[in-house]
């Protein structure tokens, strides 16, 4: 993981860079690029044009490490909110939540309830919950909280990282569930005996859980989607969906909002199940961080919105 990359998640942590950037108008103007806008009102407005070109939409408030039970509480009462919209504005739109802005360290049995909780609702909303990864210390907790929910029926998703070593047999462990995993590469600075540090051996690692996702697909026992904007990864899965003979559909391909634009329209136009992943609210610094992180070139965009 090179310096830069490692200095920016770094920064993310930290409540002061935090409170600076959010007051300086260049910063929210460089945000910009990344969200349709602050508010739920604009998030839902992007997935509804979304929606006009056949793609689909999963929401997110930012939001984590969230520390009290009342803040916790004003989350799930948000989400549940959000789904309220989707409905009355009957969307293709799906949630996606960080288990520690839902309180996950505040009260972890509480969470567990309020996922449940929002998974139902948002299955009679017509909708779908995802679950986020966060660092790796959070792993456990995640994908327990998502066993529990996934084996007594919710209709949840969940997101594992191809650069944890770990990953492979977490989803061999999930697979007897059926579940919906979101597949990543991975956007926390890890240590390398927990994840691969080197880029080729993260994309190596995402294509082999990848065809381990196709082929499970194939028969029912999975449904796989593949977040990534890494255009010669997606090439190649579709590859390997077509000699797989795995339909289109079983499988989606999920972007984040303002990066590959392009990529997002040329997947739909050619038949394949694409969502935008949109993200608002004012929390959006550490997040803000992981997308520069993951190309520090994008910093010279934050200069040019200063200069
Ligand atoms: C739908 C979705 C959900 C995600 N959920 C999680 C999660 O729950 N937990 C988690 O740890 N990570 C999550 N991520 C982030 C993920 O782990 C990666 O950090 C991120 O997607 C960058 O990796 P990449 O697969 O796009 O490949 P890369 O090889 O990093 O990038 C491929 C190409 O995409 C473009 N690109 C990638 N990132 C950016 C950027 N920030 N700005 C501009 N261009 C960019 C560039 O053209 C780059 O060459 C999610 C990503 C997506 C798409």
């Amino acid at each position: 993981m090179s310096l830069a990359r490692r200095l920016l998640i770094r920064a993310s942590r930290s409540p002061w860079l935090a409170e600076q950037f959010r007051r300086r108008a260049f910063a929210r103007r460089a945000v910009r690029r990344f969200l349709p806008g602050e508010d739920l009102g604009a998030a839902l407005d992007a997935a509804a044009a979304f929606a006009k070109s056949g793609i689909g939409a999963v929401l997110t408030q930012l939001g984590e490490q969230v520390r009290s039970a009342a803040d916790a509480e004003a989350v799930r009462d948000h989400y549940l909110m959000v789904l309220d919209g989707i409905r009355a504005r009957k969307l293709a739109a799906q949630l996606s939540i960080k288990l520690t802005h839902l309180g996950l360290e505040a009260d972890a049995a509480w969470c567990r309830r309020a996922v449940d909780e929002l998974a139902a609702k948002a299955k009679a909303a017509g909708s779908f919950l995802w679950i986020d990864m966060e660092e790796s210390s959070y792993v456990d907790a995640t994908l327990d909280i998502y066993r529990g929910a996934r084996g007594a029926g919710a209709e949840v998703g969940v997101c594992l990282q191809a650069y944890l070593r770990r990953t492979p047999k977490d989803l061999e462990r999930l697979l007897p569930l059926r579940p919906a995993i979101r597949l990543v590469k991975g956007a926390y600075s890890e240590p390398s005996h927990v994840a691969f540090p080197k880029k080729a051996d993260v994309d190596l690692a995402y294509f082999a859980l990848a065809e381990r996702l196709l082929a499970e697909a194939r028969a029912s026992r999975v449904t796989p989607v593949f977040g990534t904007h890494d255009e010669r990864l997606i090439e190649r899965i579709r590859a390997r969906a077509a000699e797989l003979k795995a339909a289109r559909g079983i499988y989606e391909f999920h972007l984040l909002y303002g990066i590959r634009a392009d990529a997002q329209r040329r997947l739909a136009a050619a038949g394949e199940k694409v969502r935008v992943l949109i993200s608002y609210g004012t929390a959006w610094f550490a997040w803000y961080m992981r997308r520069l992180a993951e190309r520090p070139a994008n910093i010279w965009f934050v200069l040019r919105n200063l200069i």
